[in-house]
């Protein structure tokens, strides 16, 4: 299979588990975790009009928007081959950060899935509050980033979600789930960050069944969450889904599914 089939392949899963449940796929995003890809891997998805990418270390983020950047601006001068414009690619942040790490990352990504402390929270605060002052002019008067750069972040707050450690396994991060609701209350208080949702990761197993309880722990939280309007109308997402279950977290509830060796091999 090539990549362009495994692509459609996910896309009709996620349609198809979408369906089951009743709702719209088109509230489903499919987030491709470039991890394990290769550059020429990561520009075919591209040219196949897919814009959101995550990366799960900061290093590699660094390195792979860099890349994607720099290609994408070499492309724009060639005229027949219409590609977006590095600022049209949604690049997710999922893996655990680090409080030093913030400031790198800020300004190259579109969301951070991993929020799960109050002191990583209130770092990226911080930043977006220093980024934000420092705001650029207009767009129309604004130069052209440099040859790699990446545009300022257009929007005021900072999208976060709350990874919550709903199985409650040491192993991983993530807030517990009976701190959730409290962490989320602080986090609403801040300024420029914007709390859109909520993340989670299955136990690993054979069987995606076994994921079910957990995607649905976590939609429970959400509903909570969303009742005590914490948020506001901006939270509505779960991110929730791998390779090896994204069909059931489809069916429960995500509206972002995270996949990478399922579409990179
Ligand atoms: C690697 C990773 C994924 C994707 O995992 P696959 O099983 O390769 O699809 C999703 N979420 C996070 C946080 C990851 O680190």
């Amino acid at each position: 299979m090539t990549l362009q089939d495994r692509y459609k392949k996910i896309t009709d899963t996620i349609a198809a588990s979408a369906a089951k449940a009743r709702r719209n796929p088109a509230d489903i995003t499919l987030v491709a975790v470039t991890k394990n890809a290769t550059p020429e891997a990561i520009k075919t998805l591209v040219e196949l009009g897919h814009r959101d990418l995550a990366e799960s270390r900061v290093q590699q983020l660094q390195q792979r928007t860099a890349q994607l950047d720099e290609w994408l601006h070499r492309q724009q001068a060639k005229k027949d081959k219409p590609l977006p414009h590095p600022s049209a690619i949604r690049w997710h942040m999922i893996g655990h950060l680090q409080r030093n790490k913030v400031r790198p990352v800020l300004p190259l990504v579109k969301m951070i899935h991993s929020v799960d402390s109050l002191r990583l929270a209130e770092e990226i605060q911080d930043e977006a509050q220093r980024l934000n002052s420092q705001a650029p002019a207009p767009p129309s008067t604004q130069p052209a980033p440099p040859h790699g750069g990446v545009p300022p972040h257009p929007s005021k707050g900072m999208e976060v979600l709350l990874e919550v450690n709903v199985a409650g396994e040491g192993s991983k991060f993530g807030v517990a789930v009976g701190a959730a609701i409290h962490l989320a209350e602080q986090i609403d208080t801040m300024d420029d960050i914007q709390l859109v949702g909520l993340m989670c990761m299955a136990p690993y197993s054979e069987n995606p069944e076994e994921a079910r309880p957990t995607f649905i722990r976590l939609r429970e939280l959400f509903d909570e969450i969303k009742f005590r309007k914490i948020g506001g109308d901006k939270f509505r997402h779960l991110s929730m889904g791998m390779s090896g279950d994204y069909p059931v977290a489809v069916e429960e509830g995500a509206t972002m599914v995270r996949v990478g060796t399922a579409l990179f091999g």
